[in-house]
């Protein structure tokens, strides 16, 4: 964990412990130009990724999101959970069930990423 947390660091964390749905950089950066330039929020969530208190990973644009970890720490990210991207309003979420990790000889694999696209629950209905 960080063993000092700065005004904006806990400003952060409070963004991804309001709901358990992933936050894009565009969508951060918005959501925080008031309070701190983009280049404070790129390392503020780089320290949070290397504490085990956030995950990342791309979208098929690029674009970078990162939602909340839950049991990480700063040694190991166990999130092998597959993310779930609503192609109608686009948000993504994580879905709390584990992937299992194939080993293959020969190779190290260090992460997963798996992107499941379809429909939300509130655009389905
Ligand atoms: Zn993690
Ligand atoms: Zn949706
Ligand atoms: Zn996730």
């Amino acid at each position: 964990m960080i063993r000092r947390k700065t005004k904006k660091v806990e400003t952060l964390i409070n963004l991804f412990e309001q709901k358990n749905e992933a936050l894009s950089v565009v969508d951060l950066t918005n959501r925080l130009s008031t309070q701190m330039n983009k280049t404070t929020v790129y390392r503020i969530l780089d320290r949070l990724e290397q504490s085990g208190v956030v995950h990342s990973f791309n979208d098929s644009n690029g674009l970078r999101w990162y939602a909340k970890c839950n049991g990480c720490s700063a040694t190991k990210h166990t999130d092998t959970h597959p993310h779930f991207q609503c192609t109608d309003c686009g948000t993504i979420e994580c879905l709390s069930m584990e992937i299992p990790v194939p080993s293959i000889s020969n190779r190290q694999i260090n992460s997963v990423e798996i992107m499941l696209k379809g429909t939300c629950e509130r655009c389905i209905s």
